[in-house]
């Protein structure tokens, strides 16, 4: 009976569509995240972990069904010249000025919603609220998380340009589920204050479309050494039949990246503690309740469970390759 309701996706563009770091990598690094606060911060964050690591992909649900997120997770620098983009204007006023901002939107934005992220963390540190202080907390390590990934700055994201469709979930889910429990390392120290967060966040991208053109190659590099039926192997995911990169495949190219997606993971865990401590600290380090975990209001259980329900409807939609 089970094998009827296998579902076979033949296309690896039908592999299960993610974003950013896919599910597994943003609940990591929010959850690895709360171990570099200082202590009068974690004890707070500490009962709260679960929260943060749940809801770390939030922002992935929405864009099922809140039409402005898309553009809240990426920017496509390419899109603007060549490495360092210094015709694309840091600041948000000056570079609606200049493009529009419709067009900012087509290519993303994700640098300049980090800010508003950050200001919105930092206004809810200042009220003790909080149901908010958790909520954003959860949000902003996806956002910041999605800066650090090379795909999320460049406008190949999934290879769909150069006949390399799937490289995405490679990158961001397919790598960090085989390795990141066995091969990756979460010692990072300690949180640090930002002194210039728009600076730091758009370091982050920079870096990530410094990284972009290297990702897709090496992709193609590695590819010739494995003929399709050992790149590929079929594997059961939530009782679908997915095409799947293989092991090896995996395994050859991550090694072939020299340790990138560890990287970026770490750097991502390290920028979403030190945001959290950032807004702690503009705040004017208020002292937090460390009484449990937060209370939420019947309004907001109500939200979470609509979100879910949406994304869920969503989701199968694209692993059954309806679109
Ligand atoms: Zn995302």
């Amino acid at each position: 009976m089970k094998k009827i309701l296998l579902l076979l996706c033949v296309i690896a563009g039908c592999l299960q569509l993610t974003f950013g770091w896919g599910f597994y990598g943003h609940k990591q690094i929010n959850h690895h995240a709360v171990f570099l606060l200082p202590p009068a911060m974690m004890a707070f964050y500490k009962p709260n972990i679960d929260f943060i690591t749940e809801h770390a992909v939030d922002p992935d649900k929405r864009r099922y069904t809140v039409r402005e997120e898309g553009p809240r997770h990426y920017i496509d620098l390419n899109r603007y010249g060549a490495y360092p983009f210094s015709g694309l204007p840091r600041n948000w006023n000056d570079a609606v000025e200049k493009f529009g901002e419709d067009s900012l939107k087509a290519h993303g934005i994700v640098p300049w919603w980090i800010h508003i992220m950050l200001q919105r963390l930092t206004n809810a540190f200042r009220e003790k609220n909080y149901p908010a202080i958790v909520k954003l907390s959860a949000e902003i390590g996806h956002y910041i998380a999605d800066a650090h990934v090379p795909l999320h700055a460049h406008s190949n994201y999934n290879g769909q340009q150069t006949n390399q469709h799937g490289i995405h979930g490679l990158w961001e889910s397919r790598i960090p589920e085989l390795l990141a429990a066995t091969d990756f390392d979460y010692l990072l120290g300690k949180a640090e204050y930002i002194s210039n967060p728009p600076t730091f966040v758009w370091q982050r991208v920079l870096e990530s479309a410094a990284a972009a053109d290297t990702v897709l190659e090496l992709e193609k590099a590695v590819s010739l050494r494995f003929s399709p039926d050992f790149k590929y192997a079929f594997e059961e995911r939530n009782g679908l039949l997915v095409r799947q990169y293989s092991g090896a495949f995996t395994i050859a190219y991550n090694a072939a990246m020299k340790g990138m997606v560890e990287r970026r993971m770490r750097q991502s865990v390290f920028a979403t503690a030190s945001l959290w401590y950032t807004a702690w600290i503009n705040a004017g380090q208020p002292a937090l309740e460390a009484a449990g975990s937060v209370r939420f209001s019947e309004e907001d259980i109500k939200i979470f469970s609509e979100l879910d329900k949406s994304w869920k409807a969503g989701n199968t939609a694209d692993r059954t390759c309806g679109n």
